[in-house]
């Protein structure tokens, strides 16, 4: 599976399959991403690797830890090491060929948008699915 940035001069590849997506409504996600939520899912770093542009991507960490990388060029979001290390965080949004994953879990509903309504089937947590996503914080 290839995956690259708005630009395309950040691009990766995951190895095996696409796990289930979550979806992250809290306040600090829609500030970086600009909408109601983000999309995402992680993978062990193992099965991730840059193709091009990783010199390109940029950090910024708030004082709580939250950390957002993107492209220096576009903006887009870029994956970036989950805290451990042992594990890389993929906006899902940036895939560039189909996947059957689809999303399964809605996380932090408890502090929605007002504006923000959730369809389909998927599991909504009111805070974090614990010991499952990466934490906002
Ligand atoms: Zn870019
Ligand atoms: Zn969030």
């Amino acid at each position: 599976m290839k995956g690259s940035c708005f630009c395309g001069g950040v691009s990766f590849e995951i190895r095996g399959e696409i796990p289930d997506l979550y979806q992250c409504h809290c306040s600090l996600c829609r500030k970086v991403t600009g909408a109601a939520a983000n999309a995402a899912f992680v993978v062990p770093a193992s099965d991730f690797a840059w193709r091009s542009g990783e010199d390109i991507v940029r950090t910024f960490v708030r004082d709580s830890g939250y950390r957002v990388d993107f492209c220096s060029v576009c903006g887009s979001n870029v994956p970036n090491p989950t805290r451990t290390g042992e594990s890389v965080w993929v906006p899902a949004g940036l895939l560039d060929e189909p996947t059957t994953s689809r999303v399964v879990r809605h996380n932090f509903v408890g502090s929605k948008a007002e504006w923000d309504e959730i369809g389909g089937s998927a599991v909504q947590h009111v805070g974090a699915a614990p010991a499952v996503d990466p934490m906002p914080s």
